[in-house]
């Protein structure tokens, strides 16, 4: 799977930093009201890093995203979003097939849950990922069936009650609010789909 590794760094920092006021809005519902900001403020290192990223294989520069995310970002999602990069990073080999993406997100679904305490259902970016690695598991991914699962999944954390994260504080009045982490995980796939596929 030859790609461009220079386009899907801009492309899926650009993505999340362009919805921050949406991510941040969404925060505002059940959390603290910054997810956008925290999300904007990894991707902004990782852009201002971009040069020294870039000259690094595939494995290794996903670790350095992986850690300007945990350095950055803060709150929750920064260690729960590293862990996903530095996992990817350590599962994947330099040139990976679709086999090697599908086996390295299930692994880096496993160290999230195990980094966050957390399950599937429990209304998080868990939620969003779970569902993606599943479905890149399933031998029939496509970018739209990808795209389709995350938004499907992002939607389907609106009638959840939050089990993990701030949101858990409120309880059922969790319950009819998008968890801002599954929006961010949807976007972050939705770029990673977009760049691979050649799109803007
Ligand atoms: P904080 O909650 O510290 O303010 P953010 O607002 O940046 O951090 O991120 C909140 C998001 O992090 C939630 O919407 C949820 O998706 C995710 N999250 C929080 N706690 C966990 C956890 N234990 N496991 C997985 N995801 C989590
Ligand atoms: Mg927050």
């Amino acid at each position: 799977m030859p790609f461009d590794l220079t386009r899907l760094l801009e492309v899926v920092s650009g993505r999340l930093i362009s919805h921050a006021d949406e991510l941040t809005a969404l925060d505002s519902a059940i959390g603290d009201a910054d997810h956008g900001i925290n999300m904007k403020r990894g991707f902004e290192a990782v852009l201002a890093d971009k040069a020294n990223i870039l000259a690094k294989p595939l494995p290794e520069a996903l670790k350095a995203i992986g850690m300007a995310l945990v350095m950055k970002v803060g709150g929750a999602s920064g260690p729960l979003y590293g862990t996903l990069f530095l996992s990817l990073g350590k599962e994947l080999p330099a040139e990976p097939t679709i086999g090697d993406v599908a086996r390295a997100m299930a692994a880096a679904v496993e160290a999230m849950k195990a980094r966050g305490k957390a399950e599937i259902g429990n209304k998080t970016m868990l939620d969003v990922l779970g569902p993606v690695a599943a479905e890149l598991a399933g031998n029939r991914a496509t970018f739209g069936s990808v795209r389709k699962v995350a938004a499907a999944s992002a939607e389907a954390t609106v009638p959840m009650k939050a089990i993990r994260g701030r949101a858990s504080f409120l309880g059922e009045r969790s319950i009819g609010h998008m968890d801002p982490g599954a929006r961010s995980s949807q976007l972050l796939v939705e770029a990673v789909c977009d760049a691979l596929e050649g799109r803007p």
